[in-house]
């Protein structure tokens, strides 16, 4: 059970256990500073059915396009197949689902209703960062360093996204230390459309367990990120809150196209203020592409058709993103078909 479960035991709130409907009547409360609101309310006026699954375990908004999957010990949410973090826990109280309103208004509402935006601009140009370079090794595991393959990845990937007809910059394209402000501000000064931070992750423990892509994108204003470790909810507004329904739209995008062309275990959409995160005045994700640590996963980052295979998935998410929010398709190569249509073949496992 995560932690943030624990004031709410306390508040005793998790009083619901067994079958129950989600749709009994509940009033808004207000948990540790957050409005909550029952969830069945606004799942009915958007078209959701709302019932209990696994003896009250979950709970699950559906109609014929859309599947929420609400974990009471999670703060976690299963949305059309792909874990997205919220902001607060869920609560449940006399067997209602309350959810915070924040979190309807920064995860759910903008995934289900991605917003028309007022200045639908095209993308044309990417900046990929390559985590780490120079002083700053990263992450490692023997002998091996993640700012080599974070590097790798970039370059592969801009070779991908140069023959989908993408312009491609790159904060570093060789082992040298960039500071992390330089990054984003390097993105913004040069007009980029898109911001993607490329990284890999280690454990110190549960090497054979720990694995799957995980994609960032900024904190709401008013929360604290996934992994906060020391970081609160007072952070206050940065340069990237200003497109962050936009930044969750691509790094959900990616992350499922991750998951799903990969295989990968889903370690899900997070939120984080990370340096090269908050700066970045366009959509900027960063990507966690696996687990240097874990012994398969490990293959597909040291490998270079690994890295082909992690390098189309991640054109793929973009190319999704890019129907949702972009309104003329460029003409580009085989690789930027409509939905369905699409040829990049991406074999299932790294050699
Ligand atoms: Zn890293």
């Amino acid at each position: 059970m995560s932690k943030p479960f624990a004031w709410l035991k306390k508040f005793g709130l998790l009083l619901a256990l067994g079958l129950a409907s989600c749709l009994s009547p509940a009033q808004a409360a207000f948990i540790n500073g957050q409005n909550y609101v029952p969830f069945a309310d606004w799942a009915r006026a958007n078209g959701l059915k709302c019932f209990w699954l696994k003896r009250g375990d979950e709970i699950v908004a559906a109609n014929r396009t859309t599947r929420l999957v609400f974990d009471k010990d999670s703060r976690m949410v299963e949305v059309n197949g792909i874990n997205v973090a919220l902001s607060f826990p869920v609560a449940v109280d006399k067997g209602t689902l309350l959810i915070a309103q924040l979190d309807l208004n920064s995860a759910i509402r903008p995934l289900l209703f991605p917003p028309r935006f007022t200045d639908p601009k095209r993308i044309t140009t990417i900046c990929l960062d390559p985590g780490h370079g120079g002083k700053d090794a990263g992450n490692h595991t023997f002998w091996r360093s993640e700012k080599t393959y974070t590097l790798a990845l970039a370059l592969e990937l801009r070779d991908q996204l140069q023959k989908a007809g993408f312009n491609v910059i790159l904060t570093r394209s060789k082992d040298a230390y960039v500071e992390l402000p330089d990054r984003p501000a390097l993105a913004n000064r040069r007009g980029a459309d898109l911001f993607v931070s490329l990284h890999f992750n280690a454990t110190p423990t549960g090497k054979n367990e720990v694995e799957g892509p995980q994609t960032y994108c900024i904190t709401p204003v008013g929360a604290s990120s996934t992994d906060a470790q020391g970081e609160g909810a007072n952070y206050g507004s940065t340069a990237a809150n200003r497109v962050e329904q936009r930044s969750l739209l691509l790094a959900y995008q990616v992350q499922k196209s991750l998951v799903k062309n990969l295989s990968a275990k889903d370690r899900g959409v997070r939120r984080a203020r990370f340096a090269v995160l908050r700066d970045a005045a366009m959509p900027a994700i960063l990507i966690e592409g696996g687990y240097m640590t874990h012994p398969a996963e490990s293959k597909r980052i040291y490998s270079a058709v690994g890295r082909r295979q992690m390098s189309l998935a991640i054109v793929k998410g973009i190319l999704a993103y890019q129907r949702l929010v972009s309104p003329l398709p460029p003409t580009l190569p085989s690789i930027n078909r409509p939905v369905g249509t699409n040829k990049v073949s991406i074999p299932k496992r790294a050699p």
